[in-house]
């Protein structure tokens, strides 16, 4: 981090400056006096000082950072990819990550059957929402603890890991047996809930936000792992864009930048992307190309009964046609499927 002062900056107020910074720990302050201008370079463990507050100083000009305020996440930190183990399956590594099911988990024969299905067609875990963030108070909000009970019943079934969002840390309880908890898209600054997670051991699915840049994700993942829990996926799921043709834009350029950024998993939800079932297919195509580390995709077996998100739903036929049109693309990648 360099700090430029203001001319004329009094000597005393910027050791006061300079103390202030070294008290916080791992940093060495290194200060150029000029004739006109002075710098002070920071060297060491910058990811606890807050730019805003050294602006705010009477004597600074002002802040850059030259290094990312994320430490755990990033890439310059752990050059190797991290590898998140689900079970007997993994994420992240060779393998491709796919993850199907219903937007909600509506009923027992409902969740079996897309279950039993997408397993059939090559699925390696099943999702399926029990707490539901609508953006309306009177849509399905989901069937909470027993939609969870009925993930796990599939999970008997087919043996497939599952996947399932939390809303809020009063919840946790009923996570106990869940394999990978998700954080929805709305929660990805939820800052208080991003703690609590960090303080269990399961595998956290973590979304993008509608409206969040590539290093507020990672300070997100950052939170969790601060907390001590290392095994964050992160998702792409499409952002706000002025482009209404589509649900959201996919930003597919999120996995080659992110693949630099950070050592952390990356998989694509082409379904909330989009949120037109025909448009699943090709854009799951491109998100292998570039490089994610697997899909999160929407099939309900009857979508224009679903009672959430049945438009972008496909159905087990359509998946399991899109898993076959998978592979060569899988195979180009050096990826299993
Ligand atoms: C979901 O996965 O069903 C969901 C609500 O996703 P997002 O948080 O990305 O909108
Ligand atoms: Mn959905």
């Amino acid at each position: 981090m360099i700090i430029i002062l203001k001319n004329n900056a009094p000597k005393q107020e910027i050791e006061k400056l300079i103390e202030g910074i070294e008290a916080l720990g791992n940093i060495t302050a290194n200060t150029i006096i000029g004739e006109h201008s002075s710098i002070i370079g920071l060297v060491g463990d910058t990811s606890r000082i807050n730019e805003d507050d050294i602006a705010a100083s009477d004597v600074v000009e002002a802040v850059k950072r030259v290094q990312e305020p994320y430490k755990m996440a990033n890439r310059k930190f752990h050059p190797d990819d991290t590898v998140v183990q689900v079970g007997d399956t993994s994420i992240g590594g060779t393998g491709l990550t796919m993850i199907a099911g219903p937007c909600s988990v509506e009923s027992e024969e409902q969740i079996v059957a897309v279950a039993e299905a997408v397993k059939k067609s090559g699925a390696t875990m099943l999702r399926g929402g029990a707490f539901k963030p609508r953006t309306s108070p009177y849509s399905f909000q989901g069937l909470h603890d027993t939609g969870i009970q009925l993930l796990l019943e599939a999970k008997k079934i087919t043996g497939l890991p599952i996947v399932t969002e939390i809303m809020s840390i009063a919840h946790i309880d009923l996570f106990a047996d869940v394999d990978v908890i998700q954080v929805g898209a709305r929660n990805m600054q939820n800052f208080e809930l991003l703690k609590e997670l960090g303080h269990c051991d399961k595998p956290i699915l973590l979304k993008r936000g509608l409206a969040n840049t590539l290093e507020e994700l990672l300070m997100s993942a950052e939170y969790i792992m601060a907390g001590g829990n290392q095994n964050v996926i992160l998702c792409e799921r499409g952002i706000r864009t002025f482009e209404t043709a589509t649900r959201n834009t996919l930003d597919l350029s999120a996995v080659p930048m992110l693949k630099r950024l950070t050592h952390l998993p990356i998989i694509i939800d082409p379904s909330h992307a989009c949120g037109i079932a025909w448009m699943v297919e090709p854009m799951a195509r491109g998100a292998v190309a570039v490089g994610a580390d697997g899909l999160i995709i929407e099939v309900h077996n009857n979508p224009q009964k679903a009672l959430c998100d049945g438009k972008q739903s496909i159905t087990p036929a359509a998946f399991d046609s899109l898993m076959q049109n998978l592979r060569p693309m899988a195979q180009l990648m050096g990826r299993t499927l």
